[in-house]
């Protein structure tokens, strides 16, 4: 097996490249999809995240308020804590299940957005890094519906772009067009997964 970490500022480009290495056969491992499922209506995720912040966070048939929660934690740094220390240990164990399903020859990619942020480079054989211009990710973001307000404030909560290349393997741009970032994962496919592949097989 090959773990790849793959992650990204918020519209650069990490979902695009998870779809392409997942068309050469990847397993993709989505953290954002599973924070979405351990807070599905009837876990023990969205329990715990009722019983810290109560009812509120709740729609009328019982599901997560994605939306009042999110106003809680975005205006409060001590909640936003509480809420990732729920989240993030439900997501980490459950991501470890679908990796340790995989098997043994295969490439799997995590998508993990906060990996910079949370530490985990050192898990990763291979830790990839999605770069856009500031300006052309806001512009993507603005096309998937964010407001400019909403899209900056995001970036500018995260890592920079410093600090993801300091624990990158290899950078991908993605300021250009679709066809210029297929062209980098073909090269990173065949330069740097089927070797690194093939020295485990031997191993
Ligand atoms: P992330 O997962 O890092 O937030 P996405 O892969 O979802 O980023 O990309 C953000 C948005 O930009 C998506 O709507 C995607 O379709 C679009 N996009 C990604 N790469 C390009 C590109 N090279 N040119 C134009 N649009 C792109």
């Amino acid at each position: 097996m090959l773990r790849i970490g793959l992650t990204g500022g918020i519209g650069s480009g990490k979902s695009t490249v998870a779809a392409l290495l997942a068309a050469r056969g990847a397993v993709v491992v989505d953290a954002d999809r599973i924070a979405r499922e351990v807070v599905e209506p009837g876990t023990p995720g969205l329990a715990a995240v009722v019983g810290s912040f109560g009812p509120g966070v709740l729609t009328a048939d019982g599901a997560l308020d994605r939306a009042a929660l999110a106003s809680i934690v975005f205006a409060d740094p001590e909640a936003r804590a509480r809420l990732d220390g729920i989240v993030h240990p439900l997501v980490r164990a459950r991501a470890q299940e679908v990796v340790a399903g995989a098997a043994a020859d295969a490439v799997v990619v995590q998508d993990v957005p906060l990996l910079v942020e949370t530490g985990q480079a050192g898990q990763y054989d291979l830790v990839l890094v999605v770069e856009a211009d500031l300006e052309t990710r806001v512009a993507r973001l603005l096309l998937r519906g964010l407001t400019e307000e909403d899209a900056r404030a995001r970036i500018a909560a995260q890592a920079t772009d410093e600090q993801r290349r300091a624990v990158a393997d290899v950078v991908l741009d993605n300021s250009g067009a679709p066809d210029a970032l297929a062209a980098q994962v073909e090269r990173l496919w065949a330069e740097r997964v089927v070797p690194a592949l093939g020295e485990r097989d031997g191993s």
